[in-house]
């Protein structure tokens, strides 16, 4: 990988290694873009089998947070850390203090919070050594746990799509298939059982399958989720699900998860688009946590006041759909565009001279 020449392409400003290895840290944190403010997004903790690997991911998340913020409004750029670990046996107090000092040398520029294989109370740790630390548990003063307006924004999401398709945001009766059961589905998959959905789920975990099951949901195996004869499909696990293989097994009208990165490429939004389904722009409807993170900045955090942000999602999936109807290009591209312009809009202001 040339890492210099990808950067360029894609306009990241910064991308820093942290060795320790006392601690046996071995972390990256990449800033892709700070026009809206300072870089923010979740720490990922992976046993990646390589460093490139860990290189390329924490790029392309941070580059995915700039559009996230850029989106919805929030005077945030995109940033993201991973640490190099398996979360279940090698993180410890001393790794996130670790992390926590290196985070100081950065000066506020990234912002860290919570992702996959950290928790609010790796957060604690952090914080001990540095301010730069958002999403920390509510009894610490934080926002506290991102998934509960993260599946209030996909709920928002998923019935402005169901307007556009259908003329009518009701989602009673539609047959939703949820790919993954974890907490992001679970919550979202309340919000639609009050509404009378049908709810088909897979995980690949026969704990949240259980979980699916008692509250009566229908279950399937993992990879029988594609061919589901639904209205609406929700990716709630991994990235890369929307792709050559998976789409013509697609059935849904709408396409509408929580999933970071669920598009492979670029061309798969497209195809989506090509087909008339539906796609919910992932970083635009699962905003919610960030939106929820972005309420303590600057302020005491508000919980309506998040609230009130992330159910804006809504008008947010309806403009998407307005743009990509009336440019007549794909929601995914709409969104992108819609972001990039408010980026492009920010960068042109004149800088004025301030004095010495
Ligand atoms: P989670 O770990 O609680 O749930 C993920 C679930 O997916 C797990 O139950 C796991 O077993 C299952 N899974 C993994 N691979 C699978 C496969 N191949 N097939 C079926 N199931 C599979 O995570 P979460 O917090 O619910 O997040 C889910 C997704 O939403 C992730 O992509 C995450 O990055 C994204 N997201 C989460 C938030 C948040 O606030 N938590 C915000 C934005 C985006």
């Amino acid at each position: 990988m040339k890492i210099f020449d990808y950067m360029g392409s894609y306009g990241y400003e910064q991308l820093v290694m942290w060795s320790d290895p006392a601690t046996g840290l071995k972390a990256m944190v990449a800033i892709h873009d700070t026009t809206l403010g300072p870089a923010c997004g979740g720490l990922r903790i992976w046993p990646y089998e390589t460093e490139e690997l860990a290189i390329r991911d924490v790029l392309r998340l941070s580059r995915a947070m700039t559009y996230k913020s850029a989106v919805a409004d929030l005077p945030l750029g995109g940033g993201k850390a991973v640490i190099i670990a398996d979360s279940h046996t090698q993180k410890t107090e001393a790794l996130m203090r670790a992390f926590g000092r290196f985070l100081n040398t950065l000066g506020g520029r990234y912002l860290v919070t919570t992702d996959v294989g950290s928790t609010g109370r790796d957060l604690e740790y952090i914080s001990q050594e540095t301010d730069y630390v958002v999403g920390l548990p509510v009894n610490m003063g934080g926002s506290g746990d991102t998934s509960i307006m993260t599946r209030l924004g996909i709920y928002m999401g998923m019935k402005a799509s169901a307007k556009e398709v259908w003329g009518d945001d009701s989602l009673k009766g539609k047959r939703v298939a949820m790919q993954g059961f974890g907490k992001v589905a679970t919550y979202t998959a309340h919000h639609l059982i009050k509404e009378d959905s049908h709810i088909v789920v897979t995980d690949i975990n026969e704990e949240a399958m259980d979980r699916a099951r008692k509250l009566g949901l229908e279950v399937v195996a993992p990879d029988e989720i594609y061919d589901v004869d639904c209205d609406i499909f929700s990716p709630c696990a991994l990235g890369g699900v929307i792709n050559p293989d998976t789409i013509p097994r697609i059935k849904a009208r709408i396409v509408a998860g929580g999933a970071n990165n669920q598009l492979l490429t670029e061309a798969d939004g497209e195809e989506l688009h090509r087909r008339g389904v539906l796609y919910a722009p992932d970083y635009l409807i699962n905003a919610g946590g960030i939106i929820n993170v972005s309420a303590e900045i600057g302020a005491t955090y508000s919980a309506d006041r998040a609230r009130e942000k992330t159910e804006r999602i809504y008008e947010l999936m309806s403009q998407v759909a307005h743009v990509s109807k009336k440019e007549e290009i794909s929601t995914a591209r709409a969104a992108d565009r819609i972001a990039e312009e408010r980026l492009e809009s920010v960068r042109s202001i004149k800088p004025i001279y301030r004095g010495r």
